[in-house]
């Protein structure tokens, strides 16, 4: 078994997590790929990662679900036997829609994934990697959104305060668990070109937003990825309780 550092990427099989894997990947992380459907998605990267000189295995598991959260928890006990660093990346958004018709069902998806799953997959991590629990340290990256500060109205205001969540979240369990050798930081991407637009029936969103934006157009899955990569990086050594925004300005 190789001696390097194991990262988990909820959500690694597309999108902002995919290109997070790839990016650690040639950093020298060791890497488990997270997904919930998509497994063609995730095999095709990891094998390109592989194929690479990298190391990479995947594992399906949904973080809305504690049965899915064990199953990934075990995997990374299973393949690697370490663990050093979470990219707390899986999120969903819903359709476009004003709080006053949000049901009980989407809002429970909505917290289930995005905020309880993310908790959860934390707190695990944190039993793994504290120094309090017998661990070596470690680093933990939150994939918040600018949508946290910008309220999401008359689109997803359930979307943006579950961010809000992961924002309050970085900051508490920074605090909590920085003497026990874990960095806890956060992004806040804005709008970036990936698939999870046209989940939320508006696959053109990317686009048609390029002039709302200050840098007049979206972002790429690269350019968080790239944020994310520095801040689980020794280049942010000193960084915990940060949250960057990586949205052109938004
Ligand atoms: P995406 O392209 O839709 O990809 C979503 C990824 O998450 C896929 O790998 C998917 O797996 C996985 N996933 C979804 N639900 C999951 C679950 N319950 N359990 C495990 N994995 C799950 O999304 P993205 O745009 O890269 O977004 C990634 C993160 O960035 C999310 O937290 C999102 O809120 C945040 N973000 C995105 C934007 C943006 O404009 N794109 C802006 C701000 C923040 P499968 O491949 O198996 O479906």
């Amino acid at each position: 078994m190789i001696d390097a550092r194991v990262l988990l990427v909820t959500g690694g099989s597309r999108g902002i997590g995919a290109a997070v894997c790839r990016k650690a990947a040639s950093q020298g992380w060791q890497v488990m790929i997270n997904y919930v459907s998509n497994e063609a998605a995730a095999r095709a990267l990891a094998d390109e990662i592989n194929a690479g000189g990298g190391v990479a295995k995947i594992i399906q598991g949904d973080t809305g679900t504690e049965e899915g959260i064990a199953a990934i928890f075990a995997a990374v006990d299973q393949a690697f036997g370490r663990l050093d660093g979470l990219v707390n990346n899986a999120g969903v958004v819903d359709l476009k829609a004003r709080l006053d018709t949000f049901s009980r069902e989407r809002l429970e998806r909505m917290f289930n994934i995005n905020v309880i799953g993310a908790i959860r997959c934390a707190a695990e991590s944190v039993k793994r990697m504290s120094t309090a629990h017998g661990g070596r340290g470690g680093v933990i990256v939150n994939v918040s959104s600018v949508a946290a500060l910008l309220g999401g109205p008359n689109f997803y205001i359930d979307y943006a305060a579950s961010k809000g969540a992961i924002d309050s979240m970085t900051v508490g369990l920074s605090k909590e668990v920085a003497a026990e050798g874990i960095r806890v930081n956060a992004v806040r991407p804005g709008i970036i070109d990936t698939d999870i637009h046209a989940s939320g029936g508006t696959p053109d969103r990317a686009r048609e937003t390029a002039r709302d934006i200050p840098i007049q157009r979206p972002g790429s899955a690269d350019e968080v990825a790239d944020a994310v990569t520095y801040l689980l990086s020794s280049q942010a050594s000193y960084i915990t309780g940060a949250i960057l925004n990586v949205s052109g300005g938004r």
